[in-house]
């Protein structure tokens, strides 16, 4: 099976061809990081603008580098959401021409699934298996029994991992995206600071972050006002380590929960190096097989869209041309 995916959910413009749901043929991205740096997050209408300007290009950038041509396709693939509509509107209406103008089938991807698939370019997925999704707009555990089939188990309750990570971030002063700084600066501090973990009910799946984030904000407020130093290093070092212990421990117990043969990780957060060690050194213990995507392939990415696509490319998923964008698209119906 060969698939072309288009991915224009949020803030990265990209295509990419993939083989068997596994192989990259290609994997074009155009990320506007830079663009949106200036205005500290994402801009929606200046997102979608910049799809416009990009869509064509990276399309045409997948085909070369993959070196087929449209008669080789099985079909294409494309983010239907969740996301920003006008970003999202304009990967599904570029998508809508092509498979018209090639006569190729129209496979809706769900973006939550295109992570948790990004795992199956390191290994063959087991299962049972729970997926720990992790990133901008999603924490989630996801319980799979079998390809395309998604149960979640536990979600947050407020912010998702990312989003706290993003504004902690900023109340440093650091730029956007706030994950990767904090990543950085915490590797020159200590984790001292002792800020809350919420368990929430006992044995519950869910997390919440906002209060731990309000937790972060209020010691920086109170040690200016105090006009106490702030060791950044260290505060970075110590939110971050609250998150990772949570993320950690409802991971595992949901592991030992349904008795998985793997645990996955997922989504822009699951490239934080504390996440990724602790998360390791977990499984390790337990002896349950762990995933993590290389670097590249744990933020937004056209390649894990194909590979989500091949599944539901085979399960019989098509979408006709009256597909829209769905920003609240819901991981169940997938
Ligand atoms: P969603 O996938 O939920 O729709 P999104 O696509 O915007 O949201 P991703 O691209 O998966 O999110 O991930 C982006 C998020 O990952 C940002 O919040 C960013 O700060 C975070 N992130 C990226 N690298 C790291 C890192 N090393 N440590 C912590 N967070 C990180
Ligand atoms: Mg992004
Ligand atoms: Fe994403």
């Amino acid at each position: 099976t060969l698939i072309l995916a288009i991915e224009t959910s949020c803030d990265e413009t990209a295509a990419a061809v993939v083989e068997n749901g596994k192989i990259i043929r290609s994997n074009a991205v155009a990320s506007q990081i830079d663009i949106h740096r200036r205005f500290g997050g994402v801009v929606p209408e200046v997102a979608s603008r910049h799809h416009v300007d990009q869509i064509t290009v990276m399309v045409e950038e997948a085909m070369n580098e993959a070196g087929v041509s449209w008669s080789d396709l099985d079909a294409i693939a494309v983010t239907q959401g969740p996301g920003l509509i006008g970003a999202l509107l304009v990967g599904v209406n570029a998508a809508k021409a092509l498979a018209f103008a090639h006569g190729l089938p129209l496979v809706p991807v769900h973006h939550i699934t295109g992570h948790i698939y990004a795992n199956r370019f390191v290994t063959e997925l087991q299962f049972p298996l729970i997926a720990l999704v992790v990133s901008g707009g999603h924490t989630e555990l996801v319980l799979m029994r079998t390809h395309g089939s998604y149960e979640v188990m536990g979600t947050t309750r407020d912010d998702a991992a990312g989003e706290a990570f993003d504004k902690v971030a900023r109340s440093l002063g650091l730029p956007y995206p706030g994950g990767p700084e904090i990543d950085r600066l915490a590797k020159n501090g200590k984790a001292v600071i002792d800020f809350p973990r919420a368990w929430l009910e006992e044995g519950s799946l869910d997390f919440s972050f906002s209060g731990l984030k309000s937790a972060v904000l209020n010691y920086l407020h109170n040690s200016r006002q105090r006009g106490q130093s702030v060791k950044a290093e260290d505060v970075a070092a110590s939110f971050q380590e609250s998150v990772s212990d949570v993320l950690v421990k409802k991971t595992m117990m949901a592991a030992e929960r349904f008795q998985v043969h793997q645990i996955l990780v997922a989504g822009g957060v699951s490239a934080n190096s504390n996440v990724r060690q602790k998360m390791t050194a977990a499984a390790n213990r337990r002896s349950i097989p762990l995933v993590i995507p290389p670097l590249k392939y744990c933020t937004d990415n056209a390649a894990m869209i194909a590979a989500a696509g091949t599944i539901g490319y085979l399960k019989g998923m098509r979408a006709d041309l009256s597909l829209n964008g769905s920003p609240n698209l819901a991981i169940e119906d997938f």
